[in-house]
């Protein structure tokens, strides 16, 4: 009987995981799972234990990079409706780990609700925006999420709050394997203004990042202190390309992937990127973008 027998409606095999992956990149797994509910979910997580089969959670795949080769797992995706609900109760809001974060910054406009303004234009999901804590100059989420729902890799479910919860530059103390929503704390403020704050960040992002391109956002985590992107920029390495893979002219830490770029040309790049920087600057970069090969 093959693994996920009764389950075939939610489960394709061999999926080519650059259907997924903002990049573009990435080779097949063996499983890409959408389940519609927690109870299938759990199914799910059952069948992949009970056959050893390792399991990863993609969000939006924007802060991904997957190896040409693919996964020899179980891919598993929050994105069914239930998944994307968002509840309102005055300053408080519940989103689903596969709700948008660009339409929950703009449905917060709409109701008048400040403190997730500065997420506007970020490509990804709840689940993946918790777990990296996306953000940026003008804050992050973590600023904002109260507490969570998780389910731990044997769909034990449990929640998860502040103090215990904890948020740092582009991570979380967020160890279980799946995010099933959050609740974020906002405050009431002038919708006007809120959405003036929107587009002035909005605006800001499309003058200075290479947004109509194939890219994973910014590569590299910056060091303390320092810009990575400047970093780079100063190495003299915007425009550097290796096979598909160049380096933004618009910002340097931004990879881009252009017509018949392999992943393995982007590993390549950040390789020479990283040995460049580190031989002028003696500073070591690390990756922000997650590299699953
Ligand atoms: C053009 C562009 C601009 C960007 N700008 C920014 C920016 O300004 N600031 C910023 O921080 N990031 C930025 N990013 C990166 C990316 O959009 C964010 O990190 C985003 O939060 C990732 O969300 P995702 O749903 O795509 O997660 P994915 O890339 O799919 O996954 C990222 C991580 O989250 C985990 N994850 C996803 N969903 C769940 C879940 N439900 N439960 C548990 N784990 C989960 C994955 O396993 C993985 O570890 C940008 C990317 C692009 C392409």
């Amino acid at each position: 009987m093959s693994i996920f027998s009764g389950l075939e409606t939610i489960v394709e095999t061999g999926y080519p995981l650059a259907n997924h992956t903002w990049y573009g990149l990435g080779g097949p797994a063996d499983y890409f799972i959408r389940p519609r509910s927690v109870k299938q979910l759990k199914e799910v997580v059952r069948r992949c234990n009970e056959n050893k089969i390792p399991i990863y959670v993609i969000g939006f795949g924007s802060n991904l990079l997957i190896g040409d080769e693919g996964l020899r797992a179980a891919v598993i995706t929050l994105q069914a409706e239930q998944f994307k609900q968002t509840q309102f109760e005055g300053e408080l809001v519940n989103a689903w780990a596969g709700a948008d974060l660009s339409n929950l910054v703009l449905s917060c406009v709409q109701k008048g609700l400040s403190g997730i303004e500065a997420l506007i234009g970020i490509p990804g999901s709840i689940g993946g925006a918790v777990k990296m804590n996306a953000g940026g100059n003008f804050g992050d989420i973590g600023a904002a999420v109260e507490a969570v729902t998780l389910m731990d890799n044997q769909a034990n479910i449990f929640e998860k709050s502040k103090p215990e919860l904890m948020f740092d530059y582009r991570r979380s103390n967020i160890n279980a394997k799946f995010i099933l929503n959050a609740r974020l704390k906002l405050t009431e403020g002038d919708p006007d203004q809120i959405m003036k704050t929107v587009k002035e960040i909005w605006i800001y992002k499309k003058n200075n990042q290479p947004l109509n391109s194939k890219n994973s956002g910014c590569i590299f985590k910056n060091p303390r202190g320092l810009s990575a992107g400047v970093l780079i920029d100063r190495a003299g390495l915007k425009g550097l390309q290796i096979g598909g893979a160049v380096v933004s002219e618009k910002h340097a830490n931004f990879i881009i992937a252009e017509k018949d770029c392999k992943s393995r040309d982007v590993i390549r790049l950040i390789d020479a990127i990283k040995q460049r920087v580190k031989e002028q600057f003696d500073t070591d970069l690390e990756t922000e973008i997650e590299i699953w090969s």
